[in-house]
């Protein structure tokens, strides 16, 4: 039996955020309620409320809130009196980590990669990964591509495309150039043909660069997933020029798409990868940039940073390599629940003729405008469904439920966001009303 949300009736008082905390603030604005426990898929507010989340702090927690079998590593290991701070000396739980990575992730698939533990942040990781690229190869220039979303930190900023992000920095961004992802110019350009003719032209204005940084599926730029064609004739361009091939992996990899990397049988190998959000598993900072072992010109200490690996972390990290990844099945039924998650949208996006984006369990709809999915996204909440939006103008609904979300849970979140498209965009056919909430609410308990 599965159980609807239940949010609060009560106005929430939010006076001390508003009196206290800075203007920073964004999620919290359109979900006013103060959550004070969480477990698997559900989040509590101090009011009783109770919310599916389908934001999964941003694909942090890909495994779902406190994860039983993680937590109890994680209490296990504070009982005892684990490390938990040790620089980057060696601990036990840093060898576990690095060992179980070898061991369930990189030798499986062939892969041959140093860790290096960054600061805690994804942003860090990516900082890493371009301050690499630009010492390896002695060069300034870094393509990244339009919509791309990499950190706020100066160095990944300057890679982002948005706007609104970028106008905090206060400063000029340089040395990136933002040439069009797959599809930015519509299905008949292939862009990866125009960065080809770009970087052949000794006349085109574009320096030789150090790297090329590309996400599989851009998490905040709109779900627009590249194809596995384009994706290789980038890699083969970087190659060819002399570039490094940087994947970041913060938002898509950890299993979101299905395989832990979202490059996974897609015929390329990048140079370095950057991992934070579900790494950890529990929604603990800690981020990594793997580098092929020839990359790792770094002098001791010449990226430093208190904070380089959380040895918490690594211990809730281990658990979940342990625990989803040495097994096969788990990738094999999240590609199937991706494949559910697809379905529905699609049928969404015919019933009210929309378009739908992503891939695995990374996907979401284009409504078309902020205003729009911003509407959607508070009935939703209303209901008591915890979801976001992405893309230039915030036109996506994303759905990142947890991975391990059970199939009729799945269905009833989506369930409630048909029913809120259905309340603010008309359907096609216009004897369609209600639509197909009435049956699938069926069996589901309060
Ligand atoms: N890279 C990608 C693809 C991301 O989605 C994000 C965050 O959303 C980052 C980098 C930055 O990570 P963090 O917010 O942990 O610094």
């Amino acid at each position: 039996m599965i159980t609807r949300p239940k949010p609060s009736a009560k106005a929430p008082d939010t006076k001390i955020y508003e009196r206290r905390e800075s203007g920073v603030r964004s999620y919290s604005r359109a979900m006013p309620r103060q959550f004070n426990k969480a477990q698997g898929v559900w989040m509590h507010d101090n009011e009783g409320g109770r919310y599916l989340d389908f934001l999964s702090g941003c694909s942090s927690l890909n495994y779902g809130h406190n994860h039983p079998v993680l937590k109890q590593a994680l209490v296990d290991y504070i009982a005892g009196d684990g490390v938990t701070h040790a620089l980057d000396l060696h601990t036990d739980a840093k060898a576990e980590f690095l060992s179980e990575l070898e061991n369930v992730i990189l030798k499986p698939r062939g892969l041959n990669y140093r860790a290096m533990f960054t600061g805690p942040t994804g942003t860090n990781a990516v900082e890493a990964a371009i301050k690499l690229a630009r010492k390896v190869t002695g060069r300034e220039m870094v393509v990244a591509f339009t919509n791309g979303f990499h950190g706020m930190t100066l160095g990944a900023l300057a890679c982002t495309g948005n706007a609104g992000k970028r106008g905090g920095a206060g400063v000029p961004l340089s040395h990136v150039s933002h040439e069009p992802f797959d599809g930015y110019y519509g299905p008949d350009v292939d862009t990866a043909d125009l960065l080809e003719q770009r970087l052949a032209d000794p006349s085109s204005g574009l320096d030789a660069p150090a790297a090329f940084l590309v996400e599989t599926v851009q998490g905040e730029g709109g779900l627009n997933a590249a194809s596995p064609e384009w994706l290789r004739k980038i890699a083969a361009l970087a190659k060819k020029h002399g570039a490094l091939l940087i994947v970041d992996d913060i938002q898509a990899g950890c299993g979101r798409t299905g395989g832990f990397f979202s490059f996974e049988d897609m015929g390329f190998t990048p140079d370095i990868v950057t991992l934070a959000k579900s790494l950890s598993g529990m929604g603990l900072p800690f981020a990594l940039t793997l580098l092929r072992p020839e990359l790792d010109v770094w002098s001791p200490g010449e990226h430093n940073g208190t904070f380089r690996g959380n040895n918490h972390a690594f211990v809730t990290a281990t658990a979940a390599l342990r625990t989803f990844w040495a097994d096969p099945a788990f990738a094999r039924d999240v590609t199937r629940r991706g494949a559910l998650l697809e379905r529905r949208l699609e049928d969404m996006a015919k019933r009210f003729d929309l378009s739908t984006r992503g891939r695995g369990m990374m996907r979401g709809i284009n409504v078309g405008s902020g205003d729009v999915a911003a509407k959607i996204t508070g009935i939703c909440f209303k209901e008591g469904l915890i979801i976001e939006t992405s893309g230039a103008h915030d036109e996506i609904v994303k759905v990142l439920a947890p991975l391990v979300i059970e199939d009729a849970t799945l269905e009833l979140g989506l369930d409630i966001l048909e029913n809120a498209v259905a309340e603010t965009i008309a359907p096609v056919d216009a004897s369609d009303s209600t639509g197909r909430q009435t049956s699938r609410k069926l069996g589901i308990a309060a």
